[in-house]
Parts: structure tokens; sequence; C-alpha cells
């Protein structure tokens, strides 16, 4: 028997398959999807099997596979096929889409560690009743009685009760023990909810979803902050399991905070497995085989869960489904939604995307008819939506108040004394952004960016925010000698300060990257704030989604332009849906919420929308900008980039390049650049970017298919394709 493996070359794109005798030991246990190590010229790699036939393609002579890795395929069907389709759509590579799709623990690597966890666990071996009259000690009893509860114990937690005892009752052959293998991530026992009464219009959303069950049906369910989206997850998830099928749950990466996880384990109980960043490869392995094994009903996962092997998904849900943590920005650059439909095809299932501020795309094609549209227009409970003022801080300044308005000023007095919450919105990190010597007007730079350093008092440093360069800080200007250092631009820790000395009894917390390092730093604000620990919760986007605090009444956006200033063409959707998702945490139970929005552009068209809560308006402002300017979703748009070290050299090839796209596409796609990418240097490599505009072009895959042949061979300069940018 010869199989066909797909080796994990380090050199990039090297998508080949190798035959490979299949040892005699191997012949009954060796399956397609398993991965294996092989002989490779003098290397010794892994790979995994894609095909077993009885005979050879080739006339050369074979060599022999050294050794099976699994026992179980880490590919199945579905999954094979998925990274194809991931291959197709991405223009990466066949091993890259797979090492994409797999943790860690079970991509073709070599040294791979992590291993299988194991424990000796004790069972009663005779009758519960007969063991209790065998206790000679009160110690003995105790063990007894926790494994009467839950049939099994950890033998390290009954030796924490007492040692000897265990060991008299093994001795004695009351006590059995045995070594299991244990998964590491524990979600723990929480007490069950049972599910609310959904109001009419929840009720009205659930029958429209429930008679799409499946079917390979996608559904926007575009509902106000607060509308009660999650409940309706819940209650269709229930449908799906009663029909012995499962459900894929997707939120993004910051959302899937313990608040979430929890109101999931509340009502599905342990049947829930777990997939995010803040998880070991340890406990990802673990939850990975748990879903493999078909232990597990409800999987709910940042990005790479959309890669989850559950074999009877019922349904898919993206939360949140306008966030951009959906698309990956490494190679592949794959979106979680073209693999949602492909699996929803796959399984017949429908995916449901719920959003307050769906993107425009999503949007579109919910206009189109090719997605169902779902509205939910009210607050679960009536409740208003809350109140919003703009605040135009060309006046403030004036006024003495640079940062902290006097609207804001004042309602976050109020607040504080009617011992309500606050929460405040600042997105960018840092103390100050940009530091200047008033006497030389010296500035510092990142040596290998292209952007100023920021500020962190909190380690007396200096950082790039693009590559990790750190320096200390001194007190003279390191060109002049002069004390004469300013510090300018606002950073969430600057404002922390600013806000403990202004209002000097609130206590305040601050959740951005810099203090969320740890995964329990960030459980710890998040609890701390809801047990009311805290008046007043800073942050940067990470404290605009998915939360659900029932006191804050008051959120305050300290600059809203930030995000309108980005040099993107999403910039003003993005502000969009960051406001409206900030706004969207005032006011959320009984009490009624506020929202101050602080800008320098009170007159932003994009501002007034969020204002008025006005999803329909924005969308038609934004729809007739992308119409005339050609961006999606009128025109699809392919991003390359090319890299490298050697700037005249890279600004040759990419001019090449984009000659070379000019003679092949059709007439009617629209080629910009090539020009220096927005950040033009980060880490000592120059970018560079070309975008090609396009409708209905099939020659713009094929073109930049073949411009990937061409720099597979250039060693100085890379070259990266974005086709869904
Ligand atoms: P969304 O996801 O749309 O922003 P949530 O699902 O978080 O909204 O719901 C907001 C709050 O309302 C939550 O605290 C939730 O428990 C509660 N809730 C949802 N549906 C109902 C209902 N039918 N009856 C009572 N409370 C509900
Ligand atoms: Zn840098």
């Amino acid at each position: 028997m010869i199989a066909s493996v797909l080796v994990e070359i380090k050199s990039k794109c090297l998508d080949k398959n190798f035959e490979y005798m299949i040892p005699d030991l191997m012949r009954d246990t060796l399956q397609v999807g398993m991965r294996v190590l092989v002989p490779f010229g003098q290397q010794k790699l892994e790979g995994y099997v894609l095909k077993i036939a009885s005979e050879q393609t080739g006339e050369y002579e074979l060599k022999e596979i050294l050794e099976q890795i699994d026992d179980r395929p880490v590919l199945n069907q579905e999954l094979l096929e998925i990274g194809k389709y991931v291959k197709d759509i991405t223009l990466s590579s066949l091993s890259s889409a797979y090492s994409t799709m797999l943790p860690r623990a079970l991509k073709a690597k070599r040294n791979n560690t992590i291993s299988k966890k194991y424990e000796t666990q004790l069972t009663c071996s005779i009758e519960m009743e007969k063991a209790y009259l065998r206790c000679k000690s009160e110690a003995q009893k105790k063990i007894i009685s926790l494994i009467e509860e839950t049939g099994i114990i950890s033998k390290k937690i009954a030796n924490q009760i007492s040692s000897s005892a265990v060991k008299t009752l093994i001795k004695q052959g009351i006590l059995k023990e045995e070594i299991k293998e244990i998964y590491r991530y524990q979600i723990g026992l929480l007490e069950q909810e049972s599910k609310k009464e959904l109001n009419k219009e929840q009720k009205i959303a659930f029958e429209k979803i429930k008679a799409s069950l499946e079917k390979d049906k996608t559904i926007l369910l575009h509902g106000v902050t607060g509308s009660g989206k999650t409940e309706i997850y819940m209650q269709v998830i229930e449908k799906v399991l009663m029909e012995k099928k499962q459900a894929l749950v997707l939120v993004p990466e910051i959302s899937l905070t313990p608040q979430f996880i929890q109101n999931f384990a509340k009502r599905f109980s342990s049947e829930i497995a777990v997939l995010h960043s803040g998880l070991s490869d340890g406990e990802k392995y673990d939850e990975w085989r748990k879903i493999m094994r078909g232990e597990t009903k409800i999987v709910i996962g940042a990005r790479s869960a959309i890669f989850a092997p559950l074999n009877h998904l019922g349904v898919i849900i993206m939360d949140e489904c306008h966030s951009d943590s959906y698309k990956q920005e490494n190679s592949p650059k794959y979106h979680v939604l073209d693999i949602a439909l492909f699996r929803s095809q796959y399984h017949k299932c429908p995916v449901i995307l719920g959003s307050a501020t769906p993107s425009l795309e999503e949007m579109a094609r919910a206009q189109k008819g090719v997605f169902e549209l779902i509205t939910l227009q009210q607050r679960v409970n009536q409740n208003p939506l809350p109140n919003c003022f703009l605040v135009d801080m060309k006046e403030e300044i004036q006024k003495k108040h640079p940062i902290l308005s006097r609207m804001l000023e004042k309602k976050i007095e109020e607040r504080l004394q009617k011992k309500e919450q606050i929460m405040i919105l600042l997105n960018r990190r840092g103390h100050s952004t940009f530091i200047q010597c008033s006497a030389c007007g010296f500035t510092y730079k990142c040596p290998h960016c292209d952007i100023s350093l920021t500020y962190h008092k909190t380690n007396g440093n200096l950082r790039c925010h693009y590559c990790g360069y750190t320096i200390y800080q001194t007190e003279k200007c390191p060109k002049c000698y002069e004390k004469s250092l300013n510090y300018y631009g606002l950073g969430t820790e600057k404002l922390e300060q600013i806000l403990k000395e202004r209002f000097q009894n609130a206590r305040i917390v601050r959740m951005d990257t810099d203090t969320t390092k740890k995964k329990e730093a960030l459980d710890k604000i998040i609890n701390g704030f809801q047990n009311k620990q805290y008046d007043i919760l800073i942050g940067t986007q990470m404290i605009s989604k998915g939360l659900d605090f029932p006191f804050v009444t008051l959120v305050g956006i300290i600059n809203a332009d930030l995000s309108l200033n980005i040099p993107d063409f999403r910039s003003g959707e993005k502000t969009f849906a960051l406001l409206c998702q900030a706004s969207g945490r005032a006011g959320r139970k009984d009490l009624k919420g506020e929202v101050v929005i602080q800008t320098f552009n009170p007159d932003n068209k994009i501002l007034d929308c969020v204002v008025h809560q006005d999803y329909e308006k924005f969308y038609r402002y934004e729809m007739q900008i992308r119409k005339q300017l050609k961006y999606p979703p009128y025109y699809f748009l392919a991003q390359l980039k090319l890299k490298g070290k050697n700037y005249e050299e890279v600004k040759k090839e990419a001019t090449k390049a984009a000659n070379y796209l000019k003679k092949k596409l059709d007439p009617t796609s629209i080629l910009l650049g090539p020009t220096t990418a927005s950040m033009f240097r980060i880490n000592n490599i120059f970018h560079f970017e070309i975008i090609i505009k396009y409708r209905f072009d099939s020659n713009v895959k094929i073109a930049i298919k073949e411009l990937d042949q061409i720099f597979l061979l250039n060693r100085n300069v890379t070259f990266e394709s974005d086709l869904n940018y």
C-alpha cells in the first residue's frame, strides 16, 4: 500500500505530495488525515496522509513511512475539504491552510511536546453501604461520601483529606485506582439558570430561525444593543440539541469574557468546549480532542474555532458578525464567514449573523435577499436606547477643559453621587503618544518603524506599539540636554491618572492590553466592576463589546475622532460600530443610560448617525460614498503587499508587479499604486501596496497566482495577497 503525504516543508508554498510505502505494521491502522513521520532527503519530517492507494503513480523507488503519529485522524473528511477551499479562496498553500486550522499540538511540526494529561482516580469497588460499614475513621468516611456524590474522585484530592486513609482503603480492596486521561480546561459547575420568556420581537425572530433549521440558509439578525440576541441564540441552540445536533458559537476574541461563557454554562451545563487564545496549548489540545470524540455539543470560540471538528453541526452563530477579528490578518487571509458558509452547505444547517451594526457587505447581501434579514428594533423590556450628546471640544479647550468636557465632568459627578457606574472609552493605550522637546524640537521616534514612541508611565519607558522597541525615559532631552520635554497626546494611562486626581473618592480601574496581559487580570477587572467594587471603568475598545453591566448609566467617549482619522476606507463604518457598541453599554437593565461623545468634528455625518442610533441613515450615507469611490460592496478589493529590507529594490519590484497586472487585468478593473503602505516601515522592513478594484474579472486571481510564483524565486522581496480586503 502507498500513502500520499503532504510534507510540512519550511520553505513556503512547496505544496507537493510525496508517495511513501506503508509498512506492514501500519497497514491496518493508518488512515487518511493522520500525521506520519517520513524520511525526506537527509531529514525526517512530519506530514499529513492525504490519500491511500494500492499502487504508486511514478516509477521511482519508494521509501517507507517511519512512524505513524496519531491513532485517529487529526483531519477528518470535512476538514480535508475545508483546507482545499481555504487554499482556493486565499491562494495560500494547502499545508499552511491545514496548519492554520489545527491547534498547535496537532499541527505537523517537529518537536511537538504537548502531551495528553493523566491523573490517578479512585472509584469504589464494593457497594456503597458496605464501604461505609467498613470505614474506621472520619477521614475514610469523608472520602467514601465524596465518591458517592460523583462516582469518582482524583487521588490527589482524596490525599488532601488523608493520604493514610486512602492507602488503607485501597489496601483493603474498598477503593480501586485507575489512571485516566483528563481534560485540562474546566468551566466548573455553575448553578443552572432556566430560559427566559421571549418577548414579542424575540419570539418572531426565533420562529423564523426555527423554520430555517436543517437548511443551508444565512440569517442576518440585526438587533440594537441589548435587544436580547444572546437569549435567542440560546433558545435556538436548545432546539438544535433536541434534534441531537451540535452548535458552533463564534464571538470576537475580546467578547470571550468569563461573562459570556458562564451565561452559556449556566444554561447548558458541561456540554461546552471553549476555544480561544487565552487557553494554553495543552488546554486547546484537550478541548479539540473532546470535540473530535463527539463528547461536546456546543463549541464557543474565537476565529479559529470555525474549524472545530463537530460532526453533526445544526447551527453556526457568529455574534458581532461585523467584527474585524473575524478576518485573519496573516496568510492564509481567510474570513470566518466564508468558512461558515462552506460548512453550512456541508451540514445543511443555517448560519446566524448577529450584530447591532452589521458591516455594509453583510447588510447589502441581506438587502439583495442573499441573506434573510430579521430585525429587532427594541431593547428587552422596552428600555429606551441611551440619550447621546455630542460635545465640541474646540469650545472646551477655550474654556480650559481640554480632556474632560464640562458636561462629562458634571455627569460623572452625578453618577458617583447616585452610586451608579460609568464607563469611559479612549481607544489609545499608554500615557502620552508624543513627546517633544520645546527647546530643540526633538521627538522620540522608533528607529525601526515609521512612528513616534508611546510613553508608558507605569514602567517609565517609551515603547513602539508596532515592533516593541523600548527605551527608558530620561528627564533631559537626549539631543540638547535641556529639561524641556513636553508630553502630548492622551492615552488610557494618563486618562486614569487625570480622573483619579479629579475624582479622588472614586474607585477607578483600567482595562487595556497593558493591564490584561494575564488572563486572570482580565477576569478580575470584569468581575470587580460587575460586583460594584469600582465606580469607573476606563478602557480601549476592549470595553465596548459584549459586556453587560446592569448598573452602568453613563458612557463617555473621550476622543471620537481617533478612529475617524485612520486612513482606511472602512474608518467611517468602524467608528460607527465602535461608538454604537460602546454607547450600547449604557442603561441596559432598569436604569436609563446616557452617552457623552467628545469630538473636534461635531458636524461629522457618521457621528450624527451615532447620536441618533440610526443605522439606516448610516447605511444609506456610507453606501453612497462606497458607490462613488468604487469600494466594497460595489467592488471587490484585492490588496497586494510587497516587502523587503532594501527600499529601492522593493520599489522597483512593486512597479514591475503593477505593470504586469496592468497588462493582464480586464479593462473594467482599476489598479491603484504601487504606493507606500500607510505604515511604511515596520521593523526595518519597507512596505509597498497595490490595490485592485474589480467586479467580474477572473483574471485577477490568475494574475495574482502568477505573481506568487514569480516572487517565490525572489529572495529579497516577499509578495503577499489578500483577495478579500
Ligand atoms: P444583545 O446581545 O442583543 O446586546 P443580550 O442578549 O445581552 O442583548 O440581552 C440584554 C439583557 O437582557 C441580558 O441581561 C439578558 O439576560 C436580558 N434578556 C434577554 N432576553 C430577555 C427576556 N426575554 N426577558 C428578560 N430578560 C431578557
Ligand atoms: Zn518600532
